[in-house]
């Protein structure tokens, strides 16, 4: 029978974080694919567990995961961790489980610890929707295109950064973005946590003088309905009512419902829309009229 493959929370800076459940699988398991075995390794002495480790990280993740599921087809056990927090987000991980699930491997999962779940309820921003963004990309392109897709998000966004390009990040968001409220949580869950409710602008402001230290998250509000209601009037305020109609009849919308976007636009009545089209156009120089 083939084994099974445990996805397994660490703390993130509180070894009071490490559940029950995560000790005894720990020790259980035939084996613990850790990301950095050394690191790995003052977890699980603290915890007395005597598992084998073996390494499975960013720059081995394909081979390695190879070897793994062989392992796993022969009926071994294996438990995957990571430095801190939970194995797959913003670290190797996905690769694993995607060949496991292919492979009709049994994946579990034993949660816990997520910077990023930690950030956002501490951010006093909404919860309800939100996306997670990780670490921008370093390649530029990369970066751009992300940055670019971002710009009209709605829903929440977090952000991972090392502290010597968190000033960058923060001052390229803050130029897609605009001003926004902002969440920076810095050392989650240890002694020296920091949680500074804040804005682009003062945020840019303080790290002028203060150099950022430790691991940050970056919690950012979406786009406020508001905004983009201002938006959207600031792209029909120099249209006639006709090129605001046809700008909707040329996306696809029927007459009656380029009516009721365009009275929804303007907040005013389809009557007073319908009323407008059939009044004559003024010509732009009164002499073509004639
Ligand atoms: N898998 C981890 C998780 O579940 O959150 C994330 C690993 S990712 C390689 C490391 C990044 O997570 C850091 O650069 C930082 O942005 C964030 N992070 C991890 N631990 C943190 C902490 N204690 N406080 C703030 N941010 C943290």
């Amino acid at each position: 029978m083939a084994g099974m493959l445990y996805l397994v929370a660490t703390p993130i800076g509180n070894l009071g974080d490490m559940t029950q459940r995560a000790i005894e699988t720990l020790r259980e398991v035939d084996i613990i694919a850790a990301e950095d075995t050394r690191n790995s390794l003052k977890l699980i002495n603290h915890f007395d567990i005597h598992t084998e480790l073996t390494s499975y990280h960013e720059f081995n993740k394909y081979e390695k995961a190879e070897e793994l599921l062989a392992m796993l087809e022969e009926g071994k056990n294996i438990a995957l961790i990571t430095d801190a927090g939970t194995p797959a987000i913003s670290d190797p991980g996905e690769v694993l489980v995607k060949m496991c699930a292919n492979a009709g491997i049994t994946v579990t999962s034993l949660p816990g610890p997520c910077a990023c779940i930690a950030a956002l309820i501490l951010s006093g921003l909404s919860t309800r929707r939100f996306c997670f963004e990780g670490f921008l990309p370093t390649d530029k392109k990369e970066r751009k295109e992300i940055l670019t897709e971002i710009a009209g998000e709605k829903r929440t966004m977090i952000f991972y950064e090392a502290p010597h390009h968190l000033v960058r990040t923060l001052g390229e968001l803050y130029k897609v973005l605009g001003e926004r409220n902002i969440t920076l949580c810095r050392e989650l869950t240890k002694k020296f946590e920091e949680i500074e409710r804040t804005t682009f602008e003062a945020a840019l402001d303080y790290f002028e003088t203060n150099e950022p230290r430790g691991e940050y998250v970056i919690v950012v509000e979406g786009k406020s309905r508001e905004q983009l209601l201002r938006e959207k009037a600031e792209e029909w305020r120099d249209l006639s009512i006709k090129d605001h109609m046809n700008k909707y009849e040329s996306a696809g919308y029927d007459h009656m419902e380029a009516i009721k976007k365009v009275a929804r636009d303007r907040g005013v009545g389809k009557r007073d829309i319908y009323r407008k089209l059939l009044e004559p156009e003024v010509p732009m120089n009164p002499k073509e009229g004639k």
